[in-house]
């Protein structure tokens, strides 16, 4: 819907010249008095909440335009993108998120955290740096349940929490590098 400027039009609200015109009912509608009232209507409880269930439902139903749509944006702006990014990761907010990521990853012994419990392994038991996409779901899956076991018994559980530990470090290292 357009705006338009209507010169001898002058708004008995606000003393101004600009409308809105609405085009299904052919009327016009003061500017200054939708913005303030879209303003007041975004100021009214549970319109934020709504709004970012809304957002959530949205940004689920569309994943792939939605990631499509964020990589075009951060290739457009990687310096704001990373400024952001950085300021989140550091502040209060940001990093109760992240420890929160952190040991849900742990808890639930996602192939993401598996994965990574692999490559440190690897890496400090052989000095090897395995490629972690070629790690396989039936060896994942085998991880899984030897940590599981590990948790249970708790008979070489120093070793896993080294591994995890190494792991944790390296993630705090990256999030201070971005
Ligand atoms: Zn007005």
């Amino acid at each position: 819907m357009p705006d338009i400027n209507i010169p001898n039009k002058i708004c008995p609200h606000c003393g101004g010249t600009l409308y809105y015109h609405n085009l299904k009912k052919n009327s016009y509608y003061c500017k200054v008095k939708q913005i303030e009232r879209s303003k007041a209507y975004i100021q009214l409880p549970g319109f934020k909440e709504a709004n970012r269930k809304r957002a959530i439902a949205y940004a689920k139903a569309n994943k792939e335009k939605v990631a499509e749509n964020a990589r075009i944006y951060y290739n457009l702006n990687k310096e704001k993108c990373r400024a952001t990014m950085k300021k989140y990761n550091q502040s209060e907010v940001g990093k109760e998120v992240l420890r929160l990521a952190k040991n849900k990853q742990s808890d639930n012994l996602t192939d993401y955290y598996i994965v990574n419990i692999i490559y440190s392994s690897m890496y400090s038991t052989k000095g090897v740096r395995i490629d972690r996409k070629s790690v396989t779901p039936e060896q994942i899956e085998r991880y899984r349940k030897h940590i599981q076991l590990q948790r249970q018994t708790n008979q070489t559980s120093f070793k896993t929490r080294n591994y995890e530990k190494n792991i944790e470090s390296k993630k705090s290292k990256q999030v201070t590098k971005n």
